[in-house]
């Protein structure tokens, strides 16, 4: 009896561990990163950074292609949803699908949408209510946090 019931007990309590999978399939320490990236992406990436505006090339990026996270390759954006919001940062309004995943930063006296990479975790920017149609959404981006790859070239590998 005692067998039944903690065997009743493991299957019902199944679907609450599925549901609880880890979100970052790539998780990398610090240190490994530190050594994988330039350290102003290092800091926006893994240390929540903000670079200064006006300073990425990618503000002037206006060619087709794909941007990717810089840290692990994953491709984010594409050059058809960017838009020139005129902050100093690369703006678009509307990710990849499953490309990325938000979390509220308090950082600021008034809370804010972080956004960050799905697969590896890498900070990207913050997401707000005044973007053009047809989403509302202005994804406001660091560009060191990002790489961009022109159409027609192949992206690059996952990192692993
Ligand atoms: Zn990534």
């Amino acid at each position: 009896m005692l067998k039944q019931l903690s065997a009743w007990w493991a299957g019902a309590a199944l679907p609450a561990t599925t549901l609880a999978a880890p979100p970052l399939p790539l998780n990398k320490t610090a240190s490994e990163w530190k050594a994988l990236v330039s350290p102003m992406a290092y800091q926006v990436l893994f240390q929540h950074g903000t670079e200064r505006a006006g300073t990425s090339p990618l503000n002037a990026e206006k060619r087709a292609g794909t941007y990717v996270c810089a840290a692990c390759s994953l491709p984010l954006f594409s050059s058809a949803h960017k838009f020139d919001s005129g902050t100093g940062w690369p703006s678009f309004f509307q990710p990849l699908p499953d490309a990325v995943g938000t979390s509220t930063d308090h950082k600021l006296f008034i809370p804010r949408t972080e956004y960050h990479c799905a697969r590896c975790g890498g900070h990207q920017g913050h997401v707000f209510d005044d973007g053009p149609k047809p989403t509302g959404k202005r994804y406001c981006n660091n560009g060191v946090a990002l790489a961009f790859i022109p159409e027609g070239l192949p992206l690059p590998a996952l990192r692993t």
